[in-house]
């Protein structure tokens, strides 16, 4: 398998401002959550493109001189990028650009392909040579080698489709269009929106198109492409649906219980409810007696509010977190210190309280530990310890970084062990088959619209057989070794 790409992408064409670089400069800004290893921006002016990208947060990457380096343009694109140890060089950082002869063509991608291995390989054989080790570059691969068939960027696309399987939201420009697309299933979150001018914007959330003004309009739907072009009277639009309604709609859960921003909406679902909508199922699944409830910031505030209403137990603030640090995960190395540097507990909140904690999820255990250590430093008395979402099992093939399966404490130990280990007086999860409260507002059936492979193992396609994550890394006397 190749790195993870749990990243952000954003997309603009404009009805007729200029400063489309600066503009998806601040759409990354509100992506940042999604991604913290690197970013870029491609700005199209007059069908040629301009780009900058590096490794590091959109504030470092585009200081000053290097957005004002951007030129003024039609239309752009922008990734801000999450990576894992050993991938984390500048050769990928997106969006990524292809010049061919039957055009150019910028790339921007959020998502892992399940078969991308497969296709890496037949593409190997039959001549490509790839310089990244991005599933990102398999896609632009597969489009270009479908446009030399086919008479637009758009029909490229469509067959292109037809091959990759597994998670993309993708934000495409040429030099006339703006194109969008996201897989069958809809695995990762993609909407649009228009801006006060008549502009369009594409982003992973809504929360970006707020960002720059706009109004979002709708989530593209899975298996839906999208595409924008310039026209004498203001912007087309056009849909392509030969994907959509073919598949079930798998949105992956994880967006919901940690990954997306509060204030967005996927898939006409406030993620900020559906948390607040856990939190009060955790309270019935797991109520204890207790004389406060405190989230951890940032991804469990929200169900601790919900926790804290069905329960009736006060709501309070007792974690305070560091503002400037990002979030302690993203950052391969050190983890240990940075829960210490990232978050502290307020004595005189805590001090002789019977605490319930909430925070989003277990991986290996290490925050939890380390939480329950700083709130019994802190003087509290109990600590009644409870995830809004279910214990990780799983490895994910489209996209969310969760740690091997050797790793994963809930692999390992029972719950009870688990309490016992991170030092918590209980423990409790939201119990798989309640994942659906997440959802229930708009999808009344517990049993569809989601993926929660990554806790009950069913994967809505098929899955790598070499799931190495350095595969793309090796000699090929080892890869032949699988
Ligand atoms: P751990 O210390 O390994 O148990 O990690 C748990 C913490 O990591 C939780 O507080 C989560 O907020 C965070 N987390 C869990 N999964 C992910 C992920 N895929 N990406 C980034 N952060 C995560």
């Amino acid at each position: 398998m190749s790195i993870h790409e749990e990243c952000g992408v954003f997309g603009m064409i404009s009805n007729n401002t200029t400063d489309v670089g600066q503009m998806i400069y601040y759409g990354l800004y509100a992506l940042q959550h999604r991604g913290q290893e690197g970013c870029g921006i491609v700005v199209n002016h007059d069908g040629l493109f301009s780009s900058h990208k590096d490794l590091g947060l959109v504030s470092e990457v585009f200081g000053k001189e290097n957005l004002a380096k951007l030129p003024q343009g039609e239309m752009a694109v922008g990734h801000v990028r999450y990576g894992t140890t050993g991938a984390n060089n500048r050769s990928n950082c997106q969006p990524i650009e292809v010049n061919h002869q039957k055009g150019r063509m910028a790339l921007a991608h959020n998502g892992n392909l399940s078969n991308a291995a497969k296709l890496r390989d037949e593409l190997e054989l039959s001549g490509a040579i790839f310089h990244t080790t991005s599933d990102t570059e398999t896609i632009a691969y597969i489009i270009t080698k479908e446009r030399i068939k086919c008479g637009s960027i758009e029909d490229a696309l469509t067959n292109a489709m037809d091959i990759l399987q597994g998670a993309y939201s993708l934000v495409l420009m040429s030099p006339q269009k703006l194109i969008c697309a996201r897989d069958p299933h809809g695995f990762r979150p993609l909407c649009f929106g228009k801006t006060k001018d008549g502009s369009f914007v594409v982003a992973s959330e809504s929360c970006a198109i707020h960002a720059v003004g706009g109004e979002v309009i709708r989530d593209v739907e899975p298996g839906e492409i999208l595409v924008f072009s310039r026209q004498e009277n203001g912007i087309k639009m056009q849909s392509i649906q030969r994907h959509c309604y073919k598949e079930e709609r798998k949105i992956c859960i994880f967006e919901y219980i940690y990954f997306a921003r509060p204030d967005s909406v996927i898939d006409g679902i406030s993620v900020h409810s559906a948390r607040v909508s856990a939190g009060r199922e955790l309270a019935k699944e797991h109520p204890v007696d207790a004389d406060m409830v405190i989230g951890v910031p940032d991804s469990g505030l929200d169900a601790a509010i919900g926790y804290s209403l069905e329960s009736r137990i006060p709501y309070g603030i007792g974690l305070i977190k560091n503002k400037y640090i990002g979030r302690t995960f993203i950052a391969p190395d050190h983890r240990l210190d940075q829960v210490r540097i990232k978050l502290s507990a307020i004595e005189d909140v805590v001090r002789d309280k019977r605490i319930v904690l909430i925070d989003d999820s277990i991986v290996r255990g290490t925050t939890s530990g380390r939480l329950v250590k700083l709130l019994r430093e802190a003087g509290a008395k109990e600590i009644h310890m409870r995830i809004s979402a279910p214990p990780f099992l799983h490895p994910c093939y489209y996209g969310t970084d969760i740690d091997s399966e050797e790793h994963l404490i809930a692999n390992k130990h029972t719950v009870s062990e688990i309490a016992e280990l991170i030092g918590a007086d209980s423990l409790g999860y939201l119990p798989v088959e309640k994942l659906g409260c997440l959802m229930q507002e708009r999808y009344p059936d517990y049993f569809s619209g989601y993926c929660s492979a990554c806790f009950d193992g069913k994967y809505p396609t098929e899955i790598p057989t070499d799931t190495r994550k350095d595969r793309f890394e090796m000699p090929l006397s080892q890869k032949e070794k699988k």
